[in-house]
């Protein structure tokens, strides 16, 4: 069992520190928010005073942190002075669960193996319930060394870590995923908008599509209208699930990968206009499936 420092004790992170104590690993945690620190203890958890110390003495660092920023200054320190790589003894393994943006990500895994660190970058899918049950997906990134030190610690958290290839290859296989579900929900709420309009029940459109050329993921188990799929959010008033706050930061974060490469995503560039239009209305903490009022016109 490892000595293992949790930096971001948040919604995701907490859960997860709670999971590698369970398994038996020695959890030192680090959140900025008083609160989250003490529910961590509540769990069993040791917290420390900041994240240097979090890192120190430790085989292995999780971050689970909001955004590329966050992870940057926590890694590098502020203004080159303090941060985790340079607090950590050296082969320290970095694991940082937050989803951010593909520079960023790239940027610390250079700073990290510079530093004579292992790091992967490894964001989840699966959400809270997933980080509570520990049965998130893991998406990974890093070199075939740091994943073969990572995967047992990710089996604490996770049901599944699948090696994506090399550095920031985790966040790639994320963002990219992710911009085809928002552009799945889009077209199966734009699809079942036009049939209901033109005088076809859903219900006789869904049993139609799901056995035919327009069946998708989302709309088999995200269905945006009510009374098609037992467990979609659009039986519990759009209660997410996955809420369109998150969905409009991974097609944001797509859009920046897309930008960086020189590459064109017109229908992802497409789907974060239309969630930036419904989460700016004041619908971010719906489910993301609920952009069917936008294409309805119902927002
Ligand atoms: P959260 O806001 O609940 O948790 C983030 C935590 O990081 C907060 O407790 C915050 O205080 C802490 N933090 C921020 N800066 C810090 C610093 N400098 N030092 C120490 N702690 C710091 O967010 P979350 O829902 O747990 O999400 C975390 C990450 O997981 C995000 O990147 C998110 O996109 C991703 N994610 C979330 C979900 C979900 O359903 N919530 C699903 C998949 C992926």
């Amino acid at each position: 069992m490892a000595a293992i420092g949790f930096i971001g004790l948040g919604n995701m992170g907490g859960p997860m520190a709670r999971n590698l104590a369970k398994a038996g690993h020695a959890v030192k945690g680090f959140d900025l928010v008083p609160a989250a620190l003490e529910a961590a203890r509540a769990a069993g958890i040791d917290t420390v005073a900041n994240a240097e110390a979090a890192a120190a003495g430790v085989e292995a660092v999780f971050t689970m942190l909001p955004a590329g920023p966050h992870v940057r200054a926590v890694y590098l320190g502020a203004e080159g002075q303090g941060g985790l790589l340079a607090a950590a003894e050296a082969g320290t393994l970095f694991l940082d669960c937050s989803t951010i943006d593909v520079d960023s990500a790239r940027a610390v895994h250079s700073a990290a193996e510079a530093a004579g660190h292992l790091m992967v970058d490894a964001p989840v899918s699966g959400g809270v319930a997933g980080a509570e049950a520990a049965s998130l997906t893991l998406m990974v990134g890093g070199s075939a060394e740091a994943f073969a030190r990572a995967e047992p610690l990710l089996k604490a958290v996770g049901k599944r870590a699948i090696h994506a290839g090399g550095p920031g290859n985790g966040q790639v296989a994320k963002v990219c995923n992710n911009m085809m579900l928002g552009i799945c929900m889009l077209a199966t709420a734009e699809a079942f908008t036009l049939g209901e309009t033109l005088g076809l029940e859903p219900k006789t459109l869904f049993d139609i599509a799901s056995s035919a050329s327009g069946m998708n993921w989302a709309m088999l188990n995200h269905h945006p209208l009510p009374g098609i799929v037992e467990s979609a959010a659009a039986n519990r008033d759009y209660k997410p699930g996955f809420a369109a706050a998150m969905m409009h930061k991974d097609l944001k974060l797509s859009q920046a990968a897309a930008a960086s490469a020189g590459v064109a995503t017109p229908l992802g560039a497409e789907a974060a206009q239309l969630y930036t239009l419904f989460v700016n209305a004041g619908n971010g903490g719906l489910d993301y499936s609920a952009i069917v009022k936008l294409v309805a016109g119902k927002s």
